[in-house]
């Protein structure tokens, strides 16, 4: 048996446990996670077929009409409903269809009344799409941005990634199958087509599969992939790097062009004004390149 310190049987008096559930395979439920779930007085739950699936395929057994639904819309006004329970000793605990509650999923009103008031809260951590896929992803993982959903309108979403196109850090998106290619697209454009990122979908799941580049080409994979946009999916983007030096062809180009008007160290002169590097440097690179000396 699974029984620690914080288990519904030891416990008296009420709490609120936040309970973990897998994002598709129901081997990732914990044993406290199933514990938790048998135990608890009252199981709320985002959609309570989905839930009751997942208890019966998970061999657990509940008095009847101890699984209430909590969802986005009736959230607020039974939140007092359910604080008052607690108070009066009830152990509940919160699960949403898949992974961890609250991300983007209800429960966050909930748990701010049961902190406001007084009672315990605790979590049974568990799965989390957003948190599987960054570490799928293979782009940096020791700071991330979760985004949740972007916003589905072309307009929106194209000011909100605008907001984003500078953060350093490894961008987090939930994303709906039928707006991927169109999100992709878009994200090409703010972003540029040369960002890193990955597609993760499915994951946990028979048909699971990760595909990895820059913005550009999976934005193609996606335009020639029907597969690429089914099913659930979380959508990684590597972060914004400090602007890069213009690289050494791109510099000889320059000076080649400058060198065309100007003497080599008014051409130097002004290369080291575009480019930022040393104007020395850039003035052995235009002899390099066939300028004649002035010194
Ligand atoms: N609370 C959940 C969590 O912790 O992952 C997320 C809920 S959100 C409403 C649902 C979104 O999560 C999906 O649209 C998809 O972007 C992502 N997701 C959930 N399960 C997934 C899976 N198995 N593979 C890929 N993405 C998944």
């Amino acid at each position: 048996a699974n029984v620690s310190d914080d288990s519904i049987a030891r416990r008296r008096g009420g709490a609120l446990f936040l309970v973990a559930t897998p994002i598709g395979n129901l081997g990732d439920l914990s044993p406290r996670a199933r514990d938790t779930l048998r135990d608890a007085d009252v199981l709320l739950a985002e959609d309570t077929r989905h839930t009751a699936q997942l208890l019966h395929a998970s061999g657990i057994e509940r008095a009847s009409g101890t699984l209430v639904s909590l969802h986005e819309h009736n959230e607020r006004s039974s939140v007092a409903g359910h604080v008052a329970r607690m108070l009066d000793g009830a152990t509940i605990a919160l699960v949403s269809d898949a992974g961890t509650p609250l991300v983007s999923d209800p429960g966050a009103a909930l748990v701010r009344a049961a902190i406001d008031a007084g009672i315990e809260v605790v979590v049974v951590p568990g799965p989390c799409a957003a948190v599987a896929a960054t570490t799928l992803s293979g782009l940096p993982a020791d700071r991330f941005a979760f985004e949740g959903f972007l916003p589905a309108k072309h307009a929106a979403r194209v000011e909100a990634l605008r907001e984003r196109a500078h953060e350093p850090r490894t961008l987090v998106f939930y994303e709906a199958p039928h707006r991927l290619r169109d999100a992709l697209a878009d994200l090409a454009v703010v972003f540029g087509p040369d960002r890193p990122a990955a597609v993760l979908r499915e994951m946990t799941k028979r048909f699971e599969s990760a595909y990895r580049g820059t913005l550009g080409e999976l934005g193609e994979r996606c335009a020639s992939d029907p597969d690429m946009s089914r099913g659930e999916i979380v959508l990684v983007v590597g972060g914004a790097t400090q602007p890069e030096e213009p690289d050494a062809a791109a510099v000889d180009a320059l000076l080649r062009a400058l060198l065309e008007e100007l003497p080599a160290s008014r051409a130097a002169r002004v290369a080291a004004r575009v480019t930022g590097r040393p104007r020395k440097e850039l003035y052995d690179r235009a002899l390099a390149l066939g300028a004649k000396s002035e010194s």
